[in-house]
């Protein structure tokens, strides 16, 4: 998932000692706790803090589906068949995750034969959902769930004509990671669990569906659609959108799923695809996928992608006609490696698959774009991420963090898990080298393939496959410090760019008065230079300077959300209030999380912008996102120490 900005959205011991087990932190209650006796080699975690499933006693293998997807109700209605694999033969009930569902009957059988089951839907826990526990006459190789969705599913979003940009046909789609799968499929909700499955979708016959399965180019849209998903995947990377979807190829195994009047558009800004698959295959392997596609979402979508296995979805946001935000497409591919073939077992391991995304797509960036490119990414990257650890409590600044008991994932994750994450695989590579370093990220790709897995499994392979075959190159200090310890290391090295250090001149010329800023030398500057550019302001300009600016280079109004998201909250702040309409229309069309937070949140800090954004928040509520609208209410809650 692209969260994070495009450039920046007494373990001691442990690696040294060979009773590597021993050196676990202390279970949470619910945690199955490995035999005494086990080796070195730690046991995966089968539990999550955030699943009411029990994969010890069972685990599901395969899921079939067969939903009609409805318009006017703002419902997905049908059957959910699940196959079992019980390890437990004599237990006693199937336990699954739901949030919200109808449940109309549950039955199990082989397949053929079918009988009507018990079934318990627990009250509804607020992060978690309701608990489903399903009675077990004996160890049943199937059972199907009859159900239906809600309109307010927290994992869906039903989309009026009227929000598309077609205006003529209604849209829906997914959004699945963290928790939210059990909102339109009841299932065993964590990571830790991977199957296959298979769908039937019906729609409206002038609608195409599409899923994170195996989607033909051809299909013809009638409204009857079959998926099949071969590779084993887990319940976040579930996906589902359908609408007023055409394909364009960018080659023979990418291509774009979009709105027609996106479609072109978005098929060149990612015409680079073909290469970023190629670049990434060089580095780790095989893309074990079939094909790669890219579904362009409506501005609604709450982030920057998702990396739906076939089928990554994106935000239109990050189509400026320059090719300077496809960083995100090289982040939602390299998932491709990091997080869907070798996957974070619960949420609380998240570094497991965005730090080493955001490695992997920094790779891609590099051999694509150069190094200068990279550079002004990193450096972005770690602005970002040093302002957000002002306000994130030490313990979430760990990259190995406690498990998430009683927590919201989605709550949970921050930049660290993406940028620290990146940053520490970077300090690996400085010191281990390329020739060493990209072999070992190889081998931990294709050694985990397909399954699921934990800091302490990766610490363990770090050990036995980096530090010991390659004596004298990190300490187990800066190893723990990395993954056990907040903030970042001293020693780690910062990233620098020739590029900015051209815009801080061009920037310090300017606030100095010693030139107008028509007469900066800003031709040739990418969103990466002008975001760079902002970002290095004073924390407040005069009104007149605000508007010099605005004057020579047009930010309010501006189509690139990565200018706007830092522009509006200098405005603000600068108590410049001739920004107030643009603002409004971009809350309004926007709501890519990422991109609005900052502005809601400079804006709740005053009793007048406060006023000013819950009205606005007010008109934009009915077209966002579930996912977002959380976000906006918790920044505009009323806090007492807001200021006049
Ligand atoms: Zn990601």
């Amino acid at each position: 998932m692209r969260l994070a900005t495009p450039f920046h959205s007494a373990m001691l011991a442990l690696v040294l000692l060979p009773l590597a087990a021993c050196q676990k932190p202390a279970p949470a209650v619910t945690e199955i706790t490995p035999p005494a006796t086990v080796s070195e080699t730690p046991a995966m975690s089968t539990h999550d803090a955030n699943s009411y499933a029990e994969p010890e006693k069972v685990v599901v293998t395969h899921l079939a589906l067969d939903l009609a997807v409805n318009f006017n109700k703002k419902v997905l209605a049908g059957t959910a068949t699940l196959d079992l694999d019980w390890k437990d033969k004599t237990a006693a009930a199937l336990v699954l995750d739901s949030r919200d569902l109808n449940i109309a009957g549950i039955e199990g059988g082989d397949g053929t034969t079918w009988q009507g089951l018990k079934y318990e839907l627990a009250p509804r826990d607020a992060i978690l959902g309701s608990k489903l526990s399903i009675a077990m006459p004996g160890a049943l190789a199937k059972v199907r769930i009859t159900y239906s969705s809600v309109p307010e599913a927290s994992g869906l979003q039903w989309l009026t004509p009227a929000m598309t940009l077609g205006k003529k046909t209604p849209f829906m789609f997914s959004q699945s990671e963290a928790i939210h799968a059990r909102s339109w499929v009841p299932l065993q909700d964590t990571p830790g669990v991977r199957f296959t499955y298979e769908a039937h979708i019906t729609t409206p016959k002038n609608v195409m569906a599409v899923m994170s399965a195996d989607n033909d180019p051809k299909a013809p849209r009638d409204g009857d659609y079959s998926f099949t998903m071969p590779q084993a995947i887990p319940s976040y990377l579930m996906a589902i959108a359908a609408g007023d979807l055409v394909f364009r190829p960018i080659n023979e195994r990418a291509g774009v799923w979009a709105e027609p009047a996106m479609a072109d558009k978005a098929a060149k800004e990612f015409e680079d695809t073909g290469k970023m698959i190629d670049t990434a295959e060089q580095l780790y392997g095989p893309y074990r996928w079939g094909r790669y596609d890219i579904l362009v979402l409506p501005p609604s979508f709450p982030f920057g992608g998702m990396e739906n296995p076939r089928l990554t979805f994106a935000t239109p946001t990050v189509i400026v006609g320059d090719k300077s935000l496809v960083s995100l497409i090289a982040h939602e591919l390299a998932h491709s490696w990091s997080g869907n073939l070798v996957t974070n077992s619960s949420w609380k391991d998240i570094w497991l698959n965005e730090g080493f995304t955001t490695y992997v797509q920094d790779r891609i960036v590099e051999s694509l774009y150069g190094v200068e490119a990279s550079d002004m990414e990193k450096v972005i990257a770690r602005h970002g991420l040093a302002e957000e650890m002002k306000d994130i409590k030490p313990d979430d600044q760990l990259l190995a963090l406690a498990p998430l008991t009683g927590r919201d994932p989605d709550e949970a994750l921050t930049s660290v898990a993406y940028i620290k994450g990146q940053w520490f695989l970077t300090f690996l590579e400085d010191r281990y080298g390329r020739a060493v370093f990209d072999p070992f990220l190889r081998k931990w790709f294709d050694d985990h393939a397909f399954t699921s897995t934990d800091s302490a499994e990766f610490e363990r392979f770090l050990d036995a496959e980096l530090v010991a075959k390659n004596p004298g190159k990190a300490t187990a200090a800066e190893l723990h410090a990395w993954l056990h310890e907040p903030g970042i290391p001293a020693f780690a090295s910062a990233a620098s760019s020739k590029r900015f250090d051209a815009v801080d001149e061009a920037r310090g010329h300017w606030l100095a008065g010693h030139a107008a800023a028509t007469d900066l030398d800003t031709a040739k500057w990418t969103t990466q230079e002008w975001v760079h550019f902002i970002e290095g302001m004073p924390e407040t300009l005069s009104v007149a300077q605000i508007q010099s600016l605005n004057d020579a280079f047009h930010f309010t109004g501006s189509a690139n959300g990565e200018i706007a998201q830092r522009w509006y909250p200098l405005t603000i702040r600068s108590g410049d209030l001739s920004a107030r309409p643009a603002i409004a229309a971009f809350l309004a069309r926007i709501g890519r999380r990422k991109l609005i937070m900052p502005t809601y949140g400079e804006l709740a800090k005053t009793s007048d912008g406060l006023a000013f954004a819950r009205a606005v928040f007010a008109k934009a509520r009915p077209g966002l996102h579930p996912i977002t609208i959380v976000s906006v209410e918790a920044a505009l809650a009323d806090k007492p120490p807001a200021k006049p």
